[in-house]
This record gives structure tokens, sequence and C-alpha cells, in this order.
């Protein structure tokens, strides 16, 4: 059988990036972190295969905000540093 799941089916990005969105978008990457499997790296919130589509989807929208890897690491940290 032939699924597309997980691979077309992706979340849509809003049409304009709020910083509410950034804030949701951080939160979704940390939440849905990679998590080592024995068959690859799986996602901590829901096992599908690492990224899954929320972490895929915050990774974009902070890509469309025009955030580098290194701030999106930076932002990542700050939440987790706030969120216990
Ligand atoms: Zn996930």
């Amino acid at each position: 059988m032939e699924s597309a799941d997980g691979i077309l089916d992706d979340i849509p990005l809003p049409p304009h990036v709020s910083t509410e969105d950034v804030t949701f978008a951080v939160r979704a990457i940390s939440v849905h972190a990679p998590e080592p499997c024995p068959d690859g790296p799986r996602c901590r919130n829901d096992q599908a295969p690492h990224p899954c589509r929320l972490h895929r989807w915050g990774r974009r929208l902070l890509a469309e905000r025009g955030l580098t890897d290194r701030q999106i690491r930076a932002l990542i940290a700050e939440q987790e540093a706030t969120h216990q």
C-alpha cells in the first residue's frame, strides 16, 4: 500500500506569520524533539519518524519568518529555560 501520509500532508503555514505563530512554532519544535530509537530518531511526543509533521511545520514557519538555525536554537533554549 502506498501512502503519502506524512509526506505531502503538511500543515499549511498561516498567510501572515505573527509573533504568536513564532512562539507556537518554537514550542512545537521543542515539544516534538527527536528521541533516539533503534530504527532512527522518532518524535518524543507522537512517536512519528523525526521530523514529524508538527516539527516540520514549526521549522517551515520559522524559516518563512527569516530566522536562521542559530536564532531558532536560541529561541528554543530560551523557551525551555522559562518552561519547566
Ligand atoms: Zn511530533
